[in-house]
């Protein structure tokens, strides 16, 4: 837990969000600026900043999102229309908040490249 960190604090549960799966090791919540009808982030509990830190250590935890994001996907409604997994690395990418999640998008179409 980082205490300057947005989503640190969320987990912690000091800030709000609507939370839409917690487990272990992953939190899910609503983006505060959805980018699609269904936007949801993924974030590890663990206090990562970007993926540039992910090791071995880190190769169940990040299978776990996956295999979250694919779930709540299907809850969502999304599983056969199609969805986006996203996560941006560094500035450059368009990352702003510094504790690694992955972007779940859904109800809408989706073009590629993206920006
Ligand atoms: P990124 O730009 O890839 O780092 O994504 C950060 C995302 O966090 C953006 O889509 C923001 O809309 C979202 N966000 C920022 N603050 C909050 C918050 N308090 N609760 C939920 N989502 C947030
Ligand atoms: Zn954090």
């Amino acid at each position: 837990m980082t205490s300057d960190c947005l989503f640190c604090r969320i987990v912690a549960g000091t800030i709000d969000a609507r939370i839409v799966h917690q487990d272990d090791k992953v939190v899910a919540f609503h983006d505060i600026s959805p980018q699609a009808p269904r936007h949801v982030l993924i974030c590890p509990k663990e206090h990562l900043a970007t993926l540039n830190e992910v090791t071995p250590a880190h190769e169940a935890l990040m299978g776990r999102i996956v295999r979250t994001a694919a779930d709540l996907a299907k809850k969502l409604g999304d599983a056969e229309s199609g969805y986006r997994l996203v996560a941006n690395c560094q500035a450059g990418a368009g990352q702003s908040v510094f504790h690694v999640h992955f972007h779940l998008l859904g109800g809408r179409t989706f073009t590629w490249p993206p920006g």
